[in-house]
């Protein structure tokens, strides 16, 4: 009798305690055979971008190889009337199977996804087990004295740091054996193209992590908001694809600026999915329900702006760039993140969900706790409300965070011509614009006061907030 283990977002052999629960219970079993499968939604798939496509092919691809070609790709689609539940079950008699193992998910889809998959395996008598989840401490564990979930980082952090987390767990290497369980479908042919070859994998998340801990790790704290610099890990993809854990990260911090700020950013992650857990309508409805009364824009003009913004074509340059980086590369900086959220909704006055929907679509790096609730955060309609009401300024923010405009030179080629940090504010410059770069879409000033003038009327107090 083999067992089966479903990958989800935890795309890797190593530190995958219900991958070694699986191993180890078919070595128990007598027969150390081990079918590992993969169940993908082809209408998602479809609708994503063509940098996500192949993305995750690319993950697909990594993990196939470090499992010698042994993996069952399984598709589902409302077309062929499949659905990931069925697709499991098809697995899992084939395989003849009457365990199926996975990690535990805590997203609203992913808890949804593996209550219907526990019912259709129960249905044809197999047993979902579910061990481990894709976080150091298992959402829902870190609890304020009282019982209740944390609503604050901070204290969340404090409590997370001294709850700490197990040691990375080695792949259980017991001689058992991968075996196919046919028919596998394979990889899906993305519909869209990529512009790059993309890198992923488990060894190639070591490998990344291995240089940011050479190179970067140390002054983390220091450069990690600058846009121009390489100063982050990059190892968001490989986090929320599961090709490495953030245990295996954690374990080797030590105690310095560096480590400790990192640490703090891990951390970030592990309560966003605590929040999401605590309130599952979040991903795509007000944390702070009295945002939902606020006004917001509609209609034509309203759509040609949304339309620029994902375009990168606002006029303001570090916006576009982000955007641009977004299209371009499938990742974007988080202070650039934070930019280009906060023009959304406080400069062109758009909900945050018709943004956090087209990150989805575009991120390699989507996270349905970290997307909804970054955007919500900075929304200002998320956790950890500020006592002022933040409207990030596009150009202060350029001038402070790519100061000699290098990251704007990247991705804005009508503004390379600029060579100074004037490039901040190309329509001050009689050369500014003659390359086809576009004057601003709306004035910062202006939707910052309409902004704050909206914010009044649902009756949130501002005390204060950062100048222009
Ligand atoms: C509007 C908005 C949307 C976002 N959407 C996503 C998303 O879909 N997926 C995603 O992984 N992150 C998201 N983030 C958080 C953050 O921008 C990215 O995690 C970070 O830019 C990834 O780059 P890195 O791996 O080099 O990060 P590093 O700075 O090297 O940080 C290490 C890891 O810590 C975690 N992390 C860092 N900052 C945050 C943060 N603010 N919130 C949650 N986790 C964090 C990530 O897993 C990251 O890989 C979003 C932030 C904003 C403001």
């Amino acid at each position: 009798m083999a067992r089966v283990f479903w990958f989800r977002r935890d795309l890797r052999l190593n530190d995958n305690p219900a991958l070694n629960k699986a191993i180890l219970g078919s070595v128990t079993d007598g027969d150390s055979k081990v079918a590992a499968a993969y169940a993908l939604d082809l209408d998602y798939f479809h609708g994503l971008s063509g940098i996500r496509q192949h993305s995750l092919n690319a993950s697909l691809n990594a993990l196939g190889e470090s499992l010698g070609r042994m993996l069952a790709i399984r598709h589902a689609s409302v077309e062929s009337g499949v659905s990931i539940a069925q697709a499991l079950v098809t697995v899992a008699q084939s395989a003849e199977a009457k365990i199926v193992h996975a990690s535990r998910a805590f997203d609203p889809a992913g808890i949804a996804e593996q209550n219907s998959v526990g019912s259709a395996l129960a249905e044809v008598g197999v047993q979902l087990a579910l061990t481990g989840s894709y976080y150091a401490v298992d959402p829902g564990t870190v609890g304020k004295p009282d019982g209740g979930p944390y609503k604050v980082y901070t204290p969340f952090f404090k409590r997370w740091f001294e709850l700490g987390w197990s040691k990375p767990e080695a792949l259980a290497e017991v001689g058992h054996k991968w075996f196919i369980a046919e028919p596998c479908q394979g990889r899906p042919k993305p519909s869209k193209d990529s512009p790059f070859e993309i890198k992923a994998g488990e060894a190639f998340a070591l490998r990344t992590w291995n240089r940011f801990k050479e190179r970067a790790l140390y002054n983390y704290d220091e450069v990690r908001n600058r846009a121009d610099l390489s100063g982050t890990s990059h190892l968001s993809h490989a986090l929320a694809f599961g090709e490495i854990h953030p245990r295996t990260l954690l374990a080797e911090l030590a105690d310095s600026p560096g480590h400790n700020v990192f640490r703090k950013e891990i951390a970030w992650r592990e309560f966003y999915a605590d929040v999401l857990l605590h309130n599952p309508h979040t991903t795509t409805e007000y944390y702070e329900p009295r945002f939902a009364e606020m006004r917001y824009d509609r209609g034509v003009e309203a759509e040609e702006r949304f339309e620029a913004w994902k375009q990168g074509k606002t006029g303001y340059p570090m916006v576009d760039a982000g955007m641009r980086q977004l299209l371009a590369d499938g990742w974007v900086h988080n202070r650039v993140r934070m930019i280009v959220a906060s023009f959304l909704v406080k400069d062109l006055h758009l909900e945050w969900q018709r943004g956090a929907a087209w990150f989805e679509e575009c991120l390699t790096d989507f996270d349905p706790a970290s997307n909804a609730h970054g955007w919500q955060w900075t929304a200002g309609c998320g956790t950890d409300a500020s006592p002022y009401y933040r409207v990030f300024n596009p150009i202060l923010q350029g001038y402070k965070f790519d100061p000699r405009g290098n990251y704007v030179r990247k991705y804005v080629p009508e503004l390379a011509h600029i060579l100074d940090d004037g490039i901040h504010e190309p329509w001050n410059r009689l050369d500014g614009l003659i390359h086809g770069y576009p004057a601003p879409i709306v004035d910062h000033s202006v939707e910052r006061d309409e902004s704050l003038a909206r914010l009044a009327e649902i009756k949130i107090v501002k005390d204060q907030y950062p100048g222009a």
